[in-house]
């Protein structure tokens, strides 16, 4: 169809508000805050996309999903379609729709964004097509053709995820093996239901079992086997690592043993997860805090304390030892946080954490900070100021101050680590071990979803090339100093993978990470 052409003073100059649940009446479910768009809404927001030759968002893309594209197709009413392009190079539209930080990616670039105007609402655009999907029960399942080649993969997170969905669409037999009960990795255990429902994210993993790969959950991988039994006795011709960081940190100032101080890893896992906040329904009760004070103005932390107030705490503070330009939680977390009645306390510090005698919280003493010289994340750093220090009131003590990579993987197998505990892999994701590669939080650190969806995707085409199928790349460009595993007797830094093809073999012809 013949497209008028766009121009800045053409389209609609206000961008499309999604509906929103009132503050007030939110904070005491934990339904979906961002109601997101009418059909209506979104032929409106299609309407602003210019169709722009140089396609600025499509780099800004992680995964480069084709955006004038599918927002094309929306206002051409081919929802079908546009749901075929996203699902091209995205398999969890209506959860990057969700939770991506677009506004630092593809619509930072936005050429409509570039003036005066607000850039194309392109995340609520793909949500709005991931549910339609959703209901209507679309899947873009491809016809498979078995290779006979088994992979492994350790992690159910979105790295995993994406590494499996391309691994069984090249015709492996992929298995999915998931320490917790139910897979989805963080989307599932740390991202609260009134940000993204868990309905969603299970209709997104059904789509992936309907591509025929098995989730053996309750598997703590490390603990059960080992990486090197996976490649060398369970007879996985390949495996992908995506375990994420989800070690958390602590300060290691006084206070830190008493009960009440707890990581926002843990309150997010027994509220979400183990559904603590379902009690007596679920039997796993969750003792909420009635001041809740939680360090750390990331992701996690909004949604610890957003969840702190759903919970019935009835005051909740942010501690934070810069300020709000600074904090890395996406804009729009921080306005619902705010919206919601949490007290912000920047540039501020916390020194010791207060014992009520009776080994648990009663307080929390804290300094006031003032902004010195950038450091080397180039933030200015935070100085104390001398004789500021001040103390308040609070039960239950949060900490989102950051996490590291999940250890048991690094500590029970013989992969290199870097000096932090993460896998080291080359460009093309290959870890040190012939067979095995890793991707997403275990690799680069806490990161975003769509950035380990795009790791699990690129492990994905370093291991068909190893494995020798089609779709591949030149994969060990650029291999890890030092010793490298020797698959066919070569090193493989010196050779093009992707020219070397193998014929299907069995698992009980297989030994060792090379296929024999
Ligand atoms: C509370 C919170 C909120 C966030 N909000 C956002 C957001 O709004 N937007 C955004 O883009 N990003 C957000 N992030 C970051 C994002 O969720 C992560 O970057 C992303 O999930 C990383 O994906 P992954 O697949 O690498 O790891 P994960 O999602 O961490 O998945 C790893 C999986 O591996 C499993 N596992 C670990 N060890 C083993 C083992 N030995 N054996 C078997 N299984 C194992 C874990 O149980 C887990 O299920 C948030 C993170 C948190 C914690
Ligand atoms: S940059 Fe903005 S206007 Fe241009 S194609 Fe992408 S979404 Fe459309």
């Amino acid at each position: 169809m013949a497209v008028k052409k766009r121009t800045i003073r053409t389209i609609p100059q206000e961008r499309t508000p999604a509906r929103e649940q009132d503050a007030v009446e939110r904070v005491k479910n934990f339904r979906e805050v961002n109601c997101g768009y009418t059909q209506e809404n979104a032929l409106r927001e299609a309407e602003r996309c210019m169709y722009c030759p140089e396609q600025p968002c499509v780099a800004g893309c992680p995964v480069n999903i084709d955006i004038p594209g599918f927002i094309q197709k929306i206002s051409e009413k081919n929802f079908r379609g546009a749901y075929d392009t996203i699902t091209d190079t995205n398999l969890l539209p209506a959860i990057c729709g969700r939770v991506c930080p677009q506004e630092t990616q593809c619509e930072q670039v936005c050429t409509v964004g570039d003036g005066k105007l607000e850039p194309v609402a392109i995340g609520r655009l793909e949500r709005w097509v991931g549910d339609m999907a959703i209901a209507e029960n679309w899947t873009n399942i491809p016809y498979i053709e078995p290779n006979g080649l088994r992979v492994g993969i350790v992690g159910s997170g979105p790295a995993g995820m994406a590494c499996a969905a391309d691994m069984a669409k090249a015709g492996c037999e992929v298995t999915v093996f998931e320490a917790f009960h139910e897979p989805g990795g963080v989307l599932k255990y740390g991202i609260p239901d009134f940000r993204l429902p868990n309905e969603v994210i299970d209709a997104e993993i059904d789509n992936l079992v309907r591509l025929g790969i098995r989730f053996e959950c309750n598997t703590l991988v490390g603990r059960l086997f080992t990486i090197e039994q996976m490649v060398e006795e369970m007879g996985f011709h390949a495996v992908f690592i995506g375990t994420g960081a989800g070690y958390p940190s602590f300060m290691g100032i006084n206070g830190e043993s008493l009960n009440g101080v707890l990581s926002a890893n843990e309150l997010l896992t027994r509220c979400n997860l183990m559904r603590g906040r379902d009690f007596p329904d679920f039997d796993t009760p969750i003792q909420p805090g009635k001041r809740v004070a939680v360090i750390g103005a990331g992701n996690t932390a909004m949604d610890a304390m957003r969840v702190s107030l759903r919970l019935g705490a009835e005051k909740v503070y942010c501690i934070y030892r810069r300020t709000l330009a600074e904090a890395p939680a996406r804009i729009e977390e921080i306005h619902h946080a705010e919206e919601e009645g949490i007290e912000f306390h920047w540039l501020t510090s916390p020194v010791e954490i207060l014992d009520d005698g009776n080994k648990g919280v009663r307080g929390m003493r804290c300094i006031k900070m003032e902004l010195g010289e950038p450091d080397d994340s180039g933030r200015r750093r935070p100085v104390p100021i001398e004789g500021s220090e001040f103390e308040f009131e609070a039960d239950m003590i949060v900490y989102a101050i950051g996490t590291n990579a999940n250890p048991i993987i690094g500590q029970t197998s013989r992969l290199k680590l870097n000096k932090w505990g993460y896998i080291e892999t080359n460009e093309g994701l290959a870890a040190s071990i012939a067979g095995v590669f890793a991707g997403g939080d275990i690799v680069t650190g806490a990161a975003t979803v769509i950035e380990a969806m795009g790791a699990g995707r690129r492990a994905a085409q370093s291991m068909k090339a190893w494995l020798g199928l089609r779709d591949t790349e030149v994969v060990y460009r650029d291999p890890p100093d030092g010793p490298v595993d020797r698959p066919f007797g070569f090193d493989p830094s010196e050779h093009d993978f992707a020219l070397v093809r193998i014929p299907a073999h069995s698992a009980a012809t297989t030994t060792g990470g090379a296929p024999a």
